[in-house]
């Protein structure tokens, strides 16, 4: 993953449920220089692909990092990151009080209000950043 946000590599570690535990080759190197964006993460890990709720967690941390599959050292594919207009069952309301943390059945939808990133729940209104996500 290359151009994260300079600092947030250890978030993106985690929104991808990496700890010691990980046996996979994990290579995080951070505050590259970088002349678009000053500064920047790189994230690189072996034999590992992203699913498509992986990924919206990073476009959350990160909105401007870029995945590049590589194999045999080469890029084989870019993808760009980006973020959904909205997440349906992929996060929980952070307000404990919600509806949607009742037991009602209903299926937490967090709207993604525009660029940085804004999140509100469509049921309680709220508004919460990326990281109070889980
Ligand atoms: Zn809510």
């Amino acid at each position: 993953m290359d151009h994260c946000e300079p600092g947030s590599a250890l978030r993106v570690l985690t929104a991808l449920g990496i700890d010691s535990s990980c046996r996979n080759l994990v290579s995080v190197v951070m505050n590259v220089p970088s002349g678009k964006m000053k500064k920047k993460d790189i994230v690189k890990i072996a034999d590992r692909f992203l699913s498509a709720t992986e990924a919206n967690r990073i476009a959350l941390i990160s909105p401007r990092a870029s995945v590049n599959l590589i194999k045999s050292y080469k890029v084989i594919e870019k993808i760009k990151i980006e973020l959904p207009e909205s997440f349906v069952n992929v996060f929980n309301c952070p307000n404990l009080t919600c509806i949607s943390n009742t037991n009602e059945p209903i299926m937490p939808i967090i709207l993604v209000e525009s660029d940085p990133p804004k999140l509100r729940c469509k049921y309680c209104s709220r508004f919460f950043n990326p990281n109070e996500l889980e």
